[in-house]
């Protein structure tokens, strides 16, 4: 059996000094803190359940100034040369290199993430600057050869202020993950976090100021999704929508959007699945398969939450897949020995026992996990579960559950696999194991996902475009991709012709 950690004393004002000081904590407007003016709300530390930090929500007037600020801002950084954007933006990859250990710290002590993760995301998230740093002085466009005596070419332009809406699973990786591209391309970002985990946001507004970006420039929001979170993307200001959570709100804030006719990105959820054939490497299959569900305590977008195992080898898998989530040690984030965290609030981890209990009525069988740890009898903890037997028409094989738990669904061969894959309105990331050449890229040819794994799950890169099909989303994230949603095309034509013919109208003799 696993060695859960014990809970060590949290220090939040350790947490919190190297980036707010002793200012109030709000929201972060045109290069200052500025108070929120409306209700008060709690951050919950998510490995005690208990409140840690008061703060209040934004409210439309401070949407409002921050809009304003941020259009004046985005017309500075515009204003500047794509060099020297290019060097402003290296620079925040630099101090958030130079923050690794506090920017981590931060985020484990606020969102529950083990330690361990924190700090590959964060160093991700420099990744994500210097990336688009780099690419800052390459965009331009093309000169078209129209078939007139015109010079036509076009220029690849901002669309001013961007708003963007991020979820509490990954908050400071989806911030520079969308935060990169909107700087790169000559836009103002206003970001809005998840009202439970705005804190590794507001710390990367605080250190763009130190690496120069001009006020404005990053804005970040702090509050509730049904105030600020509609001001914001409903604000005149905004011109486009950048939005990562679940697929409901993701159809709200589209339809909030469209009023203003504004395009979006919807960056949604999934069930993806994770698909083991019995000719696969078993051994490396089943610590991918862990890796798919259990990290992050299974609160990702891409979690292979669907585990399709061949027949021929389920037995044989099954033993491995339960030794392995009986031995992962989950408990304490801020123990670097912890694999598995808390699930980050009270709601999210009612819905995930919810739906495990729906499962086992249904038929599942509860192989491992389904309890809490030892030593943690407060916070959000779960074991990691394996369900056996599912059928994909259960709850638990159609919902994103969002927390450590895999549901086991058997096939017999190749077709049947892929279909079972694509039996789902989701389509944001899939994997398949196997050792055959042919099968798998059939196979990642067939399945219906923005992502696709062969003998490997869950890694992705700032170079790599990301994004869903069906109701994981559209628009894509990351890589030149990334970029394009980002800018928009002006086509300029200029007459060449000594002495053009006129095709319409008189002039003067
Ligand atoms: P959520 O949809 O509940 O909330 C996301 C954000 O939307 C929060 O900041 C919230 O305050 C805001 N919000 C809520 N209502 C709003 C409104 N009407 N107008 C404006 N903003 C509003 O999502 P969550 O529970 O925070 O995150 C979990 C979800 O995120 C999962 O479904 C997960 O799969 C998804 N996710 C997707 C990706 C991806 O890249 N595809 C990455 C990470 C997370």
């Amino acid at each position: 059996m696993s060695s859960d950690s014990k809970m060590m004393a949290r220090d939040y004002h350790k947490a919190l000094a190297p980036f707010f000081g002793s200012d109030e904590i709000g929201s972060w407007v045109n290069g200052a803190m500025m108070p929120g003016r409306g209700d008060m709300f709690d951050l919950i530390d998510p490995a005690t359940g208990k409140a840690f930090l008061t703060l209040k929500d934004a409210g439309a007037d401070v949407v409002d100034a921050a809009m304003q600020a941020a259009s004046a801002g985005q017309k500075v950084w515009w204003g500047m040369t794509a060099a020297e954007r290019g060097r402003i933006m290296w620079r925040i990859g630099q101090q958030v290199r130079d923050h690794l250990d506090q920017l981590a710290l931060l985020e484990t002590v606020t969102a529950g993430k083990p330690i361990r993760d924190t700090k590959v995301e964060v160093l991700k998230v420099a990744e994500m600057f210097e990336y688009y740093a780099g690419w800052a002085d390459k965009l331009h466009g093309d000169v078209i050869p129209v078939p007139t005596s015109h010079l036509n070419y076009t220029r690849p332009e901002p669309y001013g202020v961007v708003t963007q809406i991020t979820p509490w699973n990954a908050p400071i990786f989806t911030a520079g993950w969308q935060l990169a591209p909107a700087l790169c391309t000559g836009n103002a970002a206003v970001l809005k976090p998840s009202e439970m985990t705005p804190l590794t946001s507001l710390a990367l507004g605080v250190l763009s100021k130190k690496a120069g970006l001009p006020d404005g420039v990053i804005t970040v929001l702090t509050g509730l999704g049904a105030t600020t979170g509609v001001a914001a993307t409903t604000h005149d200001v905004t011109r486009k929508v950048v939005f990562v959570g679940s697929p409901r709100t993701g159809a709200i804030i589209a339809a909030q959007a469209a009023q203003n006719i504004v395009p979006c990105v919807l960056e949604l959820g999934g069930k993806s699945a994770n698909i083991v054939f019995g000719d696969a490497d078993l051994k490396r299959a089943v610590l991918g398969a862990q890796a798919a569900i259990f990290s992050g305590a299974g609160q990702s977008c891409v979690a292979g939450s669907r585990l399709l195992v061949q027949r021929n080898v389920m037995d044989r898998f099954l033993d491995m897949l339960v030794d392995g989530a009986n031995r992962i040690p989950v408990g304490d984030p801020m123990d670097s020995a912890t694999q598995i965290g808390p699930i980050n609030n009270d709601a999210q981890y009612q819905t995930v026992r919810r739906l495990v209990a729906a499962g086992q009525k249904e038929g599942a069988e509860l192989l491992a996990g389904g309890v809490r740890p030892e030593g943690c009898e407060e916070g959000y903890f779960l074991r990691p579960t394996v369900l056996g037997n599912v059928r994909n028409d259960m709850a638990i094989a159609r919902e994103e559950i969002f927390g450590p738990v895999v549901s086991v669904i058997p096939f017999d061969d190749e077709a049947e696999a892929v279909a079972i894959a694509n039996d789902s309105k989701f389509g944001l990331a899939g994997a398949v194991w196997t050792q055959s050449v042919d099968r798998a890229h059939r196979v990642a040819a067939n399945v219906r996902a923005g992502t696709f794994w062969i003998n490997s799950y869950k890694t992705i890169n700032v170079m790599s475009p990301f994004g869903g099909f069906g109701a994981s989303g559209y628009g894509r994230s990351s890589g030149k991709e990334g970029l394009m949603e980002y800018m928009q095309p002006k086509s300029v034509w200029t007459e060449t012709a000594a002495n053009p013919p006129a095709a319409f109208g008189y002039a003067p003799e």
